[in-house]
């Protein structure tokens, strides 16, 4: 097999990556362990930024998502009871957050995909990247129980941040900067219509909760729990009076509640990998980076870094040029620094930490307080939200 670029991973940045490639007469293939139905079925993020949102309507995926989405134009910030409201109207431009689960991104593009026949690999094992130090990349798997390689120009490696692309690299090529987080988040998805418009981060002694949603009939719910909890130790009663307790707020508030039909824990981690690109491989999304999820940054930087990606490409391939292939990983840190550094602070702000003392309680409150009284503060938090701009 041969292809101008091998991507490895079909989540969203490989998918993202392989349609915009297509869309500029690049091929490509993209190979995932996984199967369809596993892929399409994984449930992760469901906030989407601004920019993702038009890039994916203008490169013509979009519309499932403008028929069913849920558009956000500001979220409540909560503590000591009290809501307070951040407006993206007011304070970003009119720029909005979209709620769509990304198991819906993956459906959209992997159905696109298929119907325009262009090939992606599932279910393959046994993958590796060979050759990419030189100019004959190639990328070996078993598909069927057969041994196939794909040879490619470049190798793309979108492949989580558990896959293989970034540990093949030779040691000493790549720095590692990362921060663990003494918690984690237990999320739920219940039968149950969202208690709020919109997004509602709470700050409370017991611990951070958050009230999100898939549908209009759907909650997606978590709450701070320690990093090593095990989830047996939560019954659907206790989760339930729990979110009771840490979204209490005065003025009528009312949580809604219904069957809990998923729940898991997720570990939380600051990481990112420096430089995402090393000869013909080039790292995209999760594969060199991670962020807590209080930003909801992760699936929109993985798009931001394939958009830059297949620029790059579509550049060489067009004129020769290496230019901005050169320049990827120094052009995709720039935003990705950004976003750690959002999704850290907001981390930070809300979350009760293991060695909190009461002096860092009060500096949270006063930095709530802060953001949630002066524009200046409320238009930052705004503008990083929605999505900072890509150009
Ligand atoms: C609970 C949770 C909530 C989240 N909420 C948000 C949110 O609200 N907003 C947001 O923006 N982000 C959120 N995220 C983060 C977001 O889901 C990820 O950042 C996003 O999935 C990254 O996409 P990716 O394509 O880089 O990696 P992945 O989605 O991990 O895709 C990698 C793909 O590669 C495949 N793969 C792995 N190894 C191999 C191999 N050896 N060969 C071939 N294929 C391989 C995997 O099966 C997978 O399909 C959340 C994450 C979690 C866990």
């Amino acid at each position: 097999m041969r292809t101008q670029i091998g991507i490895v991973g079909a989540g969203p940045a490989g998918l993202v990556l392989a349609h915009l490639l297509h869309l500029q007469g690049i091929e490509s293939v993209v190979i995932e362990t996984r199967s369809r139905k596993y892929i399409e079925e994984r449930v992760r993020a469901g906030l989407l930024e601004h920019g993702t949102v038009k890039l994916l309507i203008e490169t013509g995926v979009g519309e499932r998502l403008q028929r069913e989405c849920l558009t956000h134009h500001g979220i409540v910030l909560r503590f000591h009871r009290g809501s307070h409201r951040i407006d993206f109207n007011d304070l970003a431009g009119g720029k909005t957050v979209t709620i769509y689960a990304q198991q819906e991104v993956i459906k959209d593009l992997v159905a696109a995909r298929l119907a325009a026949g262009l090939p992606i690999l599932f279910d393959v094992e046994d993958v590796s990247v060979h050759g990419y130090e030189g100019s004959s990349p190639s990328i070996r798997f078993h598909a069927a129980g057969k041994e196939e390689v794909l040879h490619c120009d470049y190798i793309a490696g979108c492949d989580g941040f558990h896959g293989i692309c970034r540990p093949s690299l030779p040691a000493g090529v790549l720095t590692e900067f990362e921060r663990v987080y003494p918690f984690g988040w237990l999320g739920i998805l219940a039968e149950a219509p969202p208690s709020n418009d919109e997004l509602v981060y709470c700050y409370h002694e017991r611990g951070f909760a958050l009230l999100t949603m898939r549908t209009r009939q759907i909650s997606r719910l978590y709450l701070q729990v320690p990093h090593d909890e095990d989830i047996e130790a939560w019954s659907d009663d206790r989760i339930w009076s729990e979110l009771r307790k840490r979204t209490e707020a005065d003025g009528g508030w009312k949580l809604n509640e219904g069957h809990i039909f998923q729940k898991n824990i997720a570990s939380m981690r600051s990481y990112v990998v420096e430089p995402m690109q090393y000869g013909k491989m080039f790292l995209a999304g999760d594969a060199a980076h991670i962020v807590p999820p209080t930003g909801a940054k992760g699936l929109n930087l993985a798009v931001a870094d394939v958009r830059i990606m297949a620029k790059a490409f579509a550049e060489f391939y067009k004129t020769g040029k290496t230019h901005l292939l050169e320049r990827y990983s120094e052009t995709c840190l720039r935003r990705v620094w950004k976003a750690q550094r959002f999704s850290w602070w907001m981390t930070s702000m809300l979350h009760r930490f293991d060695t909190d003392n009461a002096f860092d309680q009060r500096r949270q409150l006063a930095e709530l307080d802060y953001v949630t009284s002066s524009r200046a503060a409320m238009t930052s938090l705004a503008e990083n939200y929605v999505g900072l701009p890509w150009d």
